[in-house]
Formats: C-alpha cells, sequence, structure tokens
C-alpha cells in the first residue's frame, strides 16, 4: 500500500503547481533528467509526441511547398556576428567550442542557438535571379541556448528540439503573406491536436527576435496564470539579407534584396500540454498525440484467465488496426495498480474486461480526462473507442479554451489592470499608446508585460493605461514565462 502511494504523484496541481509539474513528468517516464544541468532527456513515450508534432507540421510545411535541408551544428564565430542586433540578442547564452582533441581551433565555432547566419552565408550562392525565389527551407534539429534561469522540464532548458523555417522572396507583399499561412499551420497543430488555444498576436519590439522587423507569437495560458510563449513566426525584411547580401536579379535587370521570414514550434508545446490537461492523477494525453491510445486490462481469478484472456487477445486484434491499443497481460499486478499507472500515464482511453462483461457481450470503457465510466458492446469495440477518443479530443480542447476565455479580461485603467491580475491573473487586454516607456512602467508596477497585441482587432479611441494618451490598440498584458 504504501509503495504504491509512493509511485503515485503526490503534490496537487492547485496547490504546488511547479512541483506537480516536476513529478508528473518524471513519474509518467516522459523525461529525465540528465547529467547536463538543463538538458532534457526525452524517453519514448515523450519523444513520440513529439515525432507526433513534428509529423502533422511536416506535411503541412510540405504541401505549403517548404522544403526540408539541414545545416551544420557549429557556426563559426565571423558568422554569428555578421548580423549586430542577432549577435547582440544571442551572445549571453551562446556556447563555444573552442579545441578540438588536443589543441586550440583557430576561430571559435559556436553551438547553434538558432541557423540564420550559416544558412544565409551558403544560400546566397544558390540565389542568382528572381527564377530562384522563393527559396523556401525548413530544418529539424536542436539548438543550444546556455541559460541561466532555473531549467524546467520541456518549458525552458538549453538544448531544445524545434522547426526552424527560413524563406526568401522576392518583394515584400510575398514575404508577408506567408505569416498568416505559416501561424494558421501552428494553430491547426497546437489547436487540434495538443488542443491547446492561443492568443495570436504580433510582439512589441522590444519583445521582438533580435533582428527582425517584427515578430508574432501564439501565446499560451499556463494554469498558474502565466503567459508562455508558443509558436512564433518574424518578418525578417532585408537585415540579413543586407548583412549576408542575400540577392538577386529581379525581372528588370536590377538587382534587389530578398526579404525574410524565420518561424519556430518547439518542444515547449509538450510542456504546456502537459501542464494544461494534467489532474492529480498524473498525465492526460489527448488522443491524437497520444502514442499509446487505448490499455485493454483483463480481470480475472485463475479459473476463468484462459477465458477472459483469449477474448482480450481478439479485443486488442480487433481494435489494433484503428488504434495505437496495449493489452496489459501482465500477471504479477492487479488491475487497480495497472489503471493507476496508466492514469499516471495519461493513456487515453482504458477498457475493462471481465468474465462477467464477457457473458453480457460488453466492455467498460474509462476515459482519462473524466474518468467516466460506460459500457459499449463488445462486437461494436471499433465505433465506440473511436466515439469516446473523438469526444475526448474535442472536450479538452473546448475546456482549455473556455479557461483561457475566462482568464482573459478587459482593463482600461492602470489600476483595473492590477487588480485584475491580482484576482484572476491571467491575460488582461488593456489600451497602450505603443511607447517604450508605457510598457516598461506597466511591467515596473505590476510585473505583466506586453505577451502580444492581437492581430483580430478593430482599431478604436481608446486611452493608454499608462500615460493616458490616445490609444489605438489593446495589448495582451500578462505576467509570463
Ligand atoms: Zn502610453
Amino acid at each position: 500500500m504504501s509503495e504504491a502511494k509512493q509511485e503515485g504523484v503526490t503534490a496537487k496541481k492547485a496547490e504546488n503547481f511547479d512541483d506537480w509539474y516536476t513529478q508528473i513528468i518524471l513519474k509518467s517516464e516522459l523525461a529525465d533528467y540528465s547529467p547536463v544541468s538543463g538538458c532534457l532527456v526525452y524517453r519514448p513515450a515523450g519523444y513520440a509526441i513529439w515525432e507526433t508534432i513534428r509529423e502533422a507540421t511536416d506535411k503541412r510545411f510540405k504541401a505549403a511547398g517548404i522544403q526540408n535541408a539541414y545545416f551544420p551544428l557549429f557556426i563559426p564565430e565571423r558568422l554569428l556576428k555578421k548580423e549586430q542586433q542577432h549577435v547582440e540578442g544571442f551572445a549571453p547564452e551562446v556556447a563555444w567550442v573552442t579545441e578540438a582533441g588536443n589543441s586550440k581551433l583557430e576561430e571559435r565555432l559556436a553551438i547553434r542557438p538558432t541557423s540564420e547566419t550559416i544558412i544565409y552565408e551558403v544560400v546566397k550562392k544558390w540565389i542568382r535571379s528572381w527564377r530562384d525565389l522563393p527559396l523556401r527551407l525548413n530544418l529539424w534539429n536542436s539548438v543550444v541556448r546556455w541559460e541561466f534561469k532555473h531549467p524546467t522540464p520541456f518549458l525552458r532548458g538549453r538544448e531544445f528540439l524545434w522547426n526552424e523555417g527560413h524563406t526568401m522572396f522576392a518583394t515584400k507583399e510575398e514575404a508577408d503573406a506567408e505569416r498568416d499561412q505559416i501561424l494558421g499551420i501552428y494553430r491547426e497543430v497546437t489547436e487540434n491536436y495538443l488542443a491547446l488555444p492561443g492568443l495570436v498576436g504580433r510582439k512589441t519590439d522590444s519583445e521582438k527576435f533580435a533582428g527582425a522587423l517584427a515578430s508574432f507569437s501564439i501565446e499560451h495560458l499556463m494554469p498558474d496564470g502565466k503567459a508562455i510563449q508558443g509558436p512564433d513566426f518574424h518578418s525578417d525584411g532585408q537585415n540579413f539579407a543586407k548583412a549576408f547580401e542575400l540577392s538577386f536579379v529581379d525581372q528588370k535587370g536590377e538587382r534587389q534584396f530578398v526579404w525574410q521570414n524565420t518561424f519556430a514550434i518547439t518542444t515547449r508545446e509538450i510542456g504546456v500540454m502537459i501542464a494544461t490537461h494534467g489532474d492529480d492523477k498524473g498525465v492526460v494525453i489527448p488522443p491524437r498525440v497520444a502514442p499509446l491510445q487505448v490499455v485493454i486490462v483483463p480481470i480475472f481469478k485463475d479459473e476463468d484467465k484462459a477465458m477472459v484472456m483469449e477474448e482480450a487477445k481478439k479485443l486488442r486484434d480487433g481494435l489494433s488496426a484503428s488504434f495505437s491499443t496495449l493489452l496489459d497481460d501482465r500477471d504479477y499486478l492487479t488491475p487497480g495498480r495497472k489503471f493507476n499507472e496508466w492514469e499516471l500515464k495519461g493513456i487515453p482511453l482504458r477498457i475493462e474486461l471481465g468474465p462477467r462483461d464477457i457473458k453480457q457481450g460488453q466492455v467498460v470503457l474509462v476515459r482519462r480526462d473524466t474518468s467516466q465510466k460506460r459500457p459499449a458492446k463488445i462486437e461494436a469495440a471499433v465505433e465506440e473507442v473511436r466515439k469516446d477518443l473523438d469526444e475526448m479530443q474535442a472536450s479538452l480542447y473546448a475546456r482549455a479554451a473556455q479557461s483561457l476565455k475566462s482568464r482573459t479580461n478587459r482593463a482600461s485603467t492602470l489600476a483595473e489592470l492590477k487588480s485584475t491580475l491580482a484576482s484572476v491573473g491571467g491575460v488582461v487586454q488593456a489600451p497602450w499608446c505603443g511607447s517604450h516607456e508605457c510598457e516598461e512602467k506597466v511591467k515596473a508596477e505590476t510585473g505583466a508585460k506586453i505577451v502580444n497585441i492581437p492581430l483580430d482587432q478593430q482599431k478604436a479611441a481608446l486611452t493608454c493605461v499608462s500615460c493616458g494618451q490616445p490609444a489605438e490598440l489593446l495589448a495582451n498584458f500578462a505576467r509570463s514565462y
């Protein structure tokens, strides 16, 4: 009994979120710590979730005409320094290789914090004329940013996995048109697969990517009321093109610089998913990203074991063509222990099958998110399982969307903004004049920064919460990760 208790989650999500979050990740065997601080080990169950995110995103990128490539892990120092804002943004977090074997390198090599500089140094040779454009590349790799803040599994670490989209166009119009396409793909993956809603918007100048003209993000809201940045998209304009001489001859025979974008989705999404949907029993994985969707737990006494196992195998074989299904045939564990384990690991649907069920031609389905049990006809198992998985997927999203909605509020004065942050937390939409001073003042007084500025809003005659000057747009203020 005491052993079983130790294996389970001892922290409560509502009481000690940080402890709960770390416990469910480690105990569910999604990830583990490594001997290098801030560098996470993705165990098979956790890595499989990333594979699904990657496949879903990759399929949509390819359909949009984006091609995958691979570039080296190392970036020579002189390249990293070519674009000034870029190097200033990343310099404090770059890890360097200075030696090989016993000899010191002539030039330090950065371990990529992002690959703009090495890509552009090479692809400038590929682009000669307007016929070579657009060039739309994507990399699936990992990057290293030597953060000194406290690492949190999936949410913040020194190495993470991501996609790096790098695209080049002949005109600003074409480059700008890509924004909605990419943000649309990221929304589809985060909403329809991970069941995670988000707030789409533009970053302020002080929060944008180092070297970009403008950055856009999907911001998620964590259960502790803090916002966290999800996938992002950067309109890089011609800054890098000018620094790296990425130019082409246009149809009139004139030399022009290309217009560029970059974009990314990272393994952080796994952490947001775990935090959003998990409960005091453990992880809850949305069916569409669950590596294992259905687990069958046979329930028997010695005398009916053979009969139950035979039916359970038939059931597994029938379901396996449509769902990732496991028959838990370990005879050294009680059904109760198995239930706890699969609940901790977040498997979407459990099927219980005992001698009485078999006699009645039924199974018992138990959804992980609601713990609701319902009997279903064994011969209709495929349709019934599909129904539960579809409903669970939709219900997880609806619940998260409702939670985001109820924690996204309006304020028209600084006092209102402060009191809403104190009482509800979450996101407060408030008018902002656009000045850096006001952004900083609100941050200093409330601890909340502008996480982004919603794209889908009407301009209106508003007054800035900080200075009282005219403001046209509402900004999303939140405390953040
Ligand atoms: Zn202002």
